[in-house]
């Protein structure tokens, strides 16, 4: 556990700097009031007045190994003393060492790993990889998702109420699962998912299949609500790719890494039980707890051979950054040591979610639970019948009285995330089940 820092005037400087200095992502900015962290451990952060909050976003839904953890910390350093930074062209240890972990366990399918700074920049390379490799130009990708927010990653992002479609040239969107907001009027799982994948049919042949260079989506859509896409839906979407020639990108960088209690949630039995794997998987967030910037793309044998005889035109400077390629290894290292996935699995599959589901049953508000492993939403409702979204004002409201409370939530829309850390424990989950259970009691909607 590392020190509190209690100093009540560092606290009031770091906001006056921030509110004077720094321009903030996703925001209005002259609305912001942004909590202060001063330190963080496990899974807790604390403020500069002492006040400690159990970390339920994960920051957003990256530090998957909790904060601050010794080995991860110890690798960073000794990295640093020994070579801080190093062109990507020069092979070094740690880039190496990073590869080799990180296809041990994506397990047979792949063959390199392609290092950039995150996940938005892991979405562009594997884009263009795919569209090099077809020599097509569009991308297919679903409303209702986040794939980050530079060039090709925002027009790929779905979610027309955030990043109007103005950005979207190239790409075109199409609906995924989701039973319970369903598009398809479908009255299972099973329906929702056949009349999704007839409605990506569709699209790809009105779009002309020979166009069509990849199909990206995240495999759980996250940032849109946890949206976990029932059985059946990777394998429909698997044939529709080897039967127009088009290359399957599952974006991991949300689910990646531990967070669905799997190494990557395309392994998971229950979403995936006919165990196909994709052509080019995206990471970054949990690969190294977002220790220091890192993300990238699994590349399968066959799109990495196609770059054999000509250059990939692409890179960057800090492409295998070796503080981060340390932080990965380390990372990796201390998930098989301390048996980390499997402590998301068993807490979450075992505590958490029956947890939230015992919640779900004694307040209406809550429309529904879903999710997996450490990887859940709870979907706010005004009315349970007609599953009208809560307003975003009282979800404003849910998430200061939950902090009030000592909890760190992740919000979006009419939706609570609880995303804690993949190291998060039996008690640490039961405190924060009373504090959902208590400040939802108080609501008034
Ligand atoms: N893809 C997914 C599924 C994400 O959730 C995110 C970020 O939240 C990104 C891509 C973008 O990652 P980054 O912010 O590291 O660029």
């Amino acid at each position: 556990m590392g020190d509190v820092a209690t100093n009540v005037e560092d606290g009031s400087l770091a906001l006056e700097l921030d509110r004077s200095h720094v321009f903030h992502s996703w925001s209005a900015q002259a609305s912001l009031n942004p909590i202060v962290i001063a330190g963080a451990s496990g899974c807790e952060v604390w403020d500069f007045s002492g006040k400690r909050y159990l970390d339920f976003s994960s920051q957003l839904v990256n530090t998957n190994i909790g904060h601050s953890h010794p080995k991860v910390v110890a690798a960073i350093q000794k990295q640093a003393a020994l070579l801080a930074t190093v062109a990507p062209s020069h092979a070094n240890l740690a880039r190496g060492n990073a590869a080799r972990k990180i296809l041990e366990h994506a397990g047979p399918g792949f063959e390199k790993v392609f290092f950039t700074n995150g996940g938005a920049d892991a979405n562009e390379n594997a884009i263009r990889m795919a569209r090099l490799t077809t020599g097509r130009d569009t991308v297919l990708t679903t409303y209702r998702s986040y794939h980050g927010s530079t060039g090709a990653a925002i027009a790929a992002t779905g979610d027309p109420r955030r990043v109007p479609n103005q950005f979207s040239r190239g790409h075109v969107h199409f609906f995924g699962p989701f039973p319970y907001r369903s598009e398809f009027w479908a009255s299972s799982p099973e329906e929702e998912c056949q009349r999704a994948l007839h409605h990506l049919r569709r699209v790809i042949e009105c779009e002309g299949p020979t166009s069509i260079a990849a199909i990206l989506l995240e495999t759980i859509p996250g940032t849109a609500g946890v949206i976990v896409p029932p059985p059946g839906w990777l394998a429909g979407v698997r044939n529709l790719c080897d039967e127009f020639g088009i290359v399957m990108i599952c974006d991991e960088v949300m689910c990646g890494f531990g967070r669905t209690g799997d190494w990557f949630a395309w392994q998971n039995k229950v979403l995936n039980p006919e165990a196909i794997v994709p052509d080019l998987v995206t990471f970054a967030k949990g690969v190294n707890g977002g220790y220091v910037p890192a993300g990238g793309v699994i590349i399968s044998p066959k799109i990495a051979h196609a770059f054999d005889e000509r250059a990939f035109p692409g890179g960057l400077t800090y492409s295998g950054h070796p503080l981060a390629m340390a932080a990965i290894v380390a990372n990796i290292g201390a998930y098989e040591e301390e048996k980390i996935i499997e402590n998301a699995a068993r807490i979450g599959n075992g505590v958490l979610g029956p947890g939230l589901r015992k919640l779900a049953e004694r307040h209406t508000i809550i429309g529904e639970v879903r999710g997996l492993g450490l990887f859940w939403a709870l979907d706010l409702v005004a009315d349970a019948k007609t599953r009208q979204p809560l307003a975003t004002a009282t979800v404003a409201r849910i998430k200061a009285s939950l902090m009030a409370n000592g909890l760190l939530p992740f919000t979006t829309d009419n939706r609570i995330h609880v995303v804690p850390p993949c190291t998060i424990t039996e008690q640490e989950v039961e405190t924060a089940l009373a504090i959902y259970d208590k400040v939802l009691a108080a609501i008034t909607v």
